[in-house]
């Protein structure tokens, strides 16, 4: 099936940043479900405000960046979460690493956020 807005919220987007304690990322990977049915190899998380994000789908956000993606004019706080080997089954274990960065993400034909590929 087609990717979703929805699905891309639940896997990229929070902010603010969730207070959570010290292990963000194993919080935040088994929270919104991506500790199944294995532990997902990298994984993003956005914090930025929803219009912003959006934005990125359009001139005043982003730009053209090949292969149907696009990339931010501004950078974003980003968590990025990576998993750190040992068992792939839950309990996932994650290193947490928090940077301002400019986001790669494809849109639908609504001009909603789908896809994350990539931060630089
Ligand atoms: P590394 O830092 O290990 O060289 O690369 C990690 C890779 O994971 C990068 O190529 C980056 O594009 C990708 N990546 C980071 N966050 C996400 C994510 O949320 N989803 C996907 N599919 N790839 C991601």
């Amino acid at each position: 099936c087609a990717p979703s807005y929805e699905t891309f919220l639940t896997q990229h987007y929070d902010n603010p940043k969730s207070s959570v304690g010290k292990q963000y990322c194993d919080v935040m990977m088994k929270r919104r479900g991506l500790d199944k049915p294995a532990c997902k190899e990298v994984n993003t998380f956005i914090h930025g405000t929803k219009n912003n994000i959006i934005a990125v789908c359009t001139a005043s956000g982003g730009k053209d960046y090949g292969k149907g993606l696009r990339i931010s004019l501004r950078p974003f706080t980003v968590t990025t979460c990576k998993h750190k080997g040992g068992s792939t089954r839950p309990p996932c274990k994650y290193s947490d690493n928090k940077s301002s960065r400019y986001i790669v993400i494809a849109c639908n034909q609504d001009g909603k956020p789908v896809h994350f590929d990539e931060s630089l």
